[in-house]
């Protein structure tokens, strides 16, 4: 680096990344009395909701953190699950009108091979549907099972609160000092010795500067550089089964309800949403050409209308529609999607989180599958832990690194439980299990003696 380049701001610690993670962690960490900076690579935040479901653990630590307030009256409170399983019909019908896949088929056909633009299709979805005939109902699966059951009674932390996650990041966000965020700014490198981390951050003019602090956490995501900077090894899977889901206007009776279709060709989850809206997710078939989100390369933008969609060809929302009309009878509109996406479920951990002052945090440190909802929660845990750690050493308790790596076998280990039941959550949704197989499954989870089990589970409990 050339020396007239040369800049020194101190602060205890640097943070790269602006997510969940890195917010968090800045809060908690300026709360203790710590500097903070934390640095985005991305000019603005994100405004995709990935995240949904705040767990009660996690509102316990949005309490402690004097947010929850502020969360609650972003959120909608869900105290109840549903379960459905349903079996394919018996015979299936032969008709001479259009299918439910062909009636939606125009969306694509009109947008040449993209996910329209919200308004193109606004009018695609309005033209053809004038046009096309109603899905047939001999299509639609029967329901053998419908269970519901209670996950908590509202009050305090006792249930799932739903709020997007661009909405988490916004209040974190704001939660901090001006300024403690910026923007445009990527870590491109950094040193450490015994003492601290020289941290090099490359902002959008090009312009290289250096700041330097005690930690440098990398909080960057999955596909984190300070992970590959530190050499820190990263394994793990990426399941062959991807995944899209839309969020519409809620037509529905189900209310606050999360609810859970499990069906011969697959999982069908439905969330409420704050807003009047309902988020839908299905998987899809292993060979659908899907454009992972997840991914660093997935472009986001927003439409004149305000809607949000994925760049690039991307023909699910037919599939997304189609799948939820004949394994639910739920009829959507394209017309009427806010949001649609596509993502891969993957289960990653690094090595380590811990390499001398740097540390990983969230999804730079271990990722596990989305189905269940448990990333950001089980993330914000390990922070919690990690934060008392670094108060303790601070404090000059601890003085050897050894409680660190105290902290990485935490991480490891909630990683471990938290991931394998979205690995569970995950493969009971895959498609190919007889009804009755799913039957008796949901019986037997929902029944007296494993039910609390199975809310504590679900809830993080
Ligand atoms: C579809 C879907 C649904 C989900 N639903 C839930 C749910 O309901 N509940 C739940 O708990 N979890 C859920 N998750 C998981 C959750 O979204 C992630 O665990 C969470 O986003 C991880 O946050 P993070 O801050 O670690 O990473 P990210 O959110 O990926 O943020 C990383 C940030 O780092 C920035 N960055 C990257 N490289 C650099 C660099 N070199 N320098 C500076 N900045 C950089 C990026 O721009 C980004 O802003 C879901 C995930 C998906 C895909």
């Amino acid at each position: 680096m050339n020396a007239n380049t040369r800049q020194y701001e101190e602060y205890d610690f640097v943070i790269a990344g602006a997510g969940a993670a890195g917010l968090f962690a800045a809060l908690l960490l300026h709360q203790r009395g710590f500097s903070v900076k934390l640095f985005d690579k991305k000019s603005s935040p994100s405004s995709h909701s990935r995240s949904i479901g705040i767990h009660p653990p996690s509102l316990n630590l949005l309490h402690e953190a004097g947010v929850l307030k502020k969360f609650l009256n972003h959120g909608l409170s869900v105290t109840e699950g549903r379960a459905i399983v349903t079996k394919a019909p018996s015979r299936p019908a032969v008709r001479n009108d259009i299918s439910a896949s062909q009636a939606y088929h125009t969306v694509q056909d009109d947008t040449a091979g993209t996910v329209a633009s919200g308004e193109a299709q606004s009018k695609a979805g309005k033209a053809r549907a004038k046009t096309a005939s109603k899905p047939h109902k001999s299509d639609i699966h029967q329901i053998i099972r419908d269970r519901t059951v209670k996950m908590g009674n509202g009050e305090n932390a006792d249930h799932i609160l739903v709020v997007p996650q661009y909405i988490t990041e916004r209040i974190l966000t704001e939660a901090l000092p001006e300024g403690t965020v910026q923007r445009s700014s990527r870590v491109a490198g950094f040193e450490q010795d015994a003492n601290g981390v020289r941290v090099q951050i490359q902002h959008e003019t090009g312009e290289l500067k250096e700041y330097q602090c005690s930690y440098l956490l990398g909080a960057d995501g999955m596909y984190s550089d300070v992970r590959s900077m530190s050499g820190i090894p990263w394994k793990g899977k990426t399941y062959s089964w991807p995944f899209c889901m839309g969020d519409f206007p809620d037509n529905t009776k189900f209310g606050s309800q999360a609810v859970i279709y499990l069906t011969p060709e697959g999982l069908v989850e439905s969330f409420p949403l704050p807003g009047g809206l309902r988020r839908w997710v299905i998987n899809v078939d292993p060979d659908a050409p899907i454009t992972d989100d997840n991914s660093d390369t997935g472009v986001w933008h927003t439409s004149t209308d305000g809607k949000q969609v994925l760049s690039g060809p991307n023909p699910t929302v037919n599939l997304l529609i189609d799948a939820v009309y004949h394994r639910t009878g739920h009829q959507l509109s394209p017309a009427e999607m806010h949001v649609f996406s596509s993502f891969r479920a993957h289960r990653y951990s690094s090595e380590s989180s811990v390499n001398g002052r740097v540390i990983l945090l969230g999804d730079a440190a271990h990722v596990i599958s989305p189905i269940g909802g448990q990333g950001m929660n089980f993330g914000w845990m390990n922070i919690r832990a990690l934060v008392d750690k670094l108060q303790r050493k601070s404090d000059g308790v601890h003085t050897s690194n050894s409680d660190l790596s105290g902290y990485d076998r935490f991480a490891a280990g909630n990683a471990q439980k938290f991931g394998k039941r979205a690995h569970f959550n995950t493969l009971v949704g895959l498609p190919g299990k007889p009804a009755f197989l799913m039957a008796l499954i949901t019986d037997l989870l929902l029944s007296a003696p494993l039910q609390a089990l199975f809310v504590r589970r679900f809830t993080m409990r």
